[in-house]
């Protein structure tokens, strides 16, 4: 075991508040490293657990309930919490650029910043349509369009492009929120470009019963390719009629990477290995969506990130003071549990588990409430 000399005077240096960096901030409030500095550099003071989202917007859980508060994690693990937005790396250097204008050496670095939305391939999506990605802004912008959907001429025909999972989570949480509200005056419409990736045929059956039960519209394997102030006009030429249309299709990486020399995907994700390290960089780790396990590439979803938190936090420690670092492979499946908005989920697990019903709500609720408890 190295001892507190070694470990003194260095600084750890997260960028983004993510699932994994949450984690990372809880094990080092449990077991702090003295003398560590550790510094959070997040754009936002609190950040929306992925798990809970849905049922947040469908009404079912309240804000603070899907937050977690990052100044208090800050505080409780003995780091400097920085509300401010990485601009710039400078790999040889070890330092970040804020864009507030200040600079943070480092030596060990972590990224946690999520993915940045991909509209380049629909036609007029900048203009006419609201990214759900990334999560740390939806917010604001579902708050906006919830108050112009509760005024007395505002939209009623909702669609919603991207046939994921967190598409189909969307269209139910959109519909359960707003009918409650606005009765059954609104339409929603689901359309995706292929069936969605990681749910067996089971779940896909019970999905499709599941939207029509809800009267939710669905236009599968038709990619949307434009969208103006009419609607959402597809592949085939046909046009989906919408006064609001959510974006949730593929995501790309944040901006702020590109210019990086660190190692890369063919998408531009940063390239790491099963150490969580960068390729190239042996004091830089990322994690999340904006980084991709180039051995074993996931899909972009919380709970790999989730998966990654408490690997990442044993290394980092490692990192810190010199010690060999473990390595992990992530899972090839996971237990998926979708809501369906009428107090019911959808769960499944690799190619042949799918149930639903009450039963399945109630475990999803269990385990996201246990996950938000480590951060009361
Ligand atoms: C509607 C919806 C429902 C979903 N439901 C699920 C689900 O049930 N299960 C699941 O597994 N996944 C779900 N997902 C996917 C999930 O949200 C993402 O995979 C997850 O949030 C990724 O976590 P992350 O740690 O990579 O980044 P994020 O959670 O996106 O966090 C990144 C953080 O970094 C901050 N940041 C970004 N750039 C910078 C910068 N330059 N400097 C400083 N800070 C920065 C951001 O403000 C943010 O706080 C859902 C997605 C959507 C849209």
């Amino acid at each position: 075991m190295a001892s507190n000399a070694e470990t003194a005077g260095k600084r750890l240096v997260l960028i983004g508040g993510g699932h994994a960096h949450v984690l990372v901030l809880e094990a080092f409030a449990r077991h702090p490293e003295p003398g560590l500095a550790i510094t959070l550099v997040s754009r936002d003071r609190l950040t929306p657990y992925s798990g809970m989202l849905p049922g947040h917007l469908a009404g079912t859980y309240t804000r603070d309930e899907i937050h977690i508060d990052l100044e208090r994690l800050a505080q409780a693990s003995g780091a400097r919490l920085i509300c401010d937005e990485a601009v710039g790396f400078d790999r040889a250097a070890r330092r970040v650029r804020l864009k507030g204008g200040g600079e943070l050496a480092y030596d060990i670095l972590s990224v946690d910043i999520g993915i940045t939305p991909d509209l380049s391939g629909i036609a007029g999506a900048e203009e006419h349509a609201l990214a759900v990605k990334p999560i740390g802004s939806l917010l604001e912008k579902w708050d906006r369009l919830v108050e112009s959907a509760l005024a007395p001429n505002g939209p009623r025909r909702f669609a919603i492009v991207g046939g994921g999972a967190a598409g189909i989570c969307l269209a139910f949480a959109v519909t359960a929120f707003l009918r409650n509200r606005l009765s059954d005056a609104i339409e929603v419409s689901l359309i995706g470009a292929a069936e969605a990736p990681g749910i067996n045929a089971g779940m896909r059956r019970r999905i499709a019963r599941a939207l029509k039960r809800r009267g939710i519209a669905v236009h599968v394997e038709d990619a949307a390719v434009s969208i103006d102030g009419d609607g959402v006009a597809l592949a085939s030429g046909r046009c989906v009629p919408a006064d609001a249309v959510l974006i949730s299709t593929h995501a790309a990486p944040p901006p702020v990477l590109a210019a990086t020399d660190w190692a890369k995907d063919e998408s531009g994700f940063l390239a790491i290995g099963p150490t969580l390290q960068i390729l190239n960089d042996e004091v830089a780790f990322a994690v999340g969506d904006c980084a991709t396990m180039i051995a074993h590439p996931r899909p972009k979803a919380g709970v790999f990130a989730v998966r990654q938190g408490p690997v990442l936090a044993q290394n980092l420690r490692r990192a810190v003071r010199g010690e060999a670092l473990e390595t992990t492979i992530p899972q090839r499946d996971h237990l998926l549990l979708i809501a369906t908005g009428d107090g019911r989920a959808i769960g499944g697990r690799g190619r042949f588990l799918a149930f639903e019903g009450r039963l399945a709500w109630r475990l999803k609720d269990v385990i996201d409430r246990r996950f938000m408890r480590r951060f009361a």
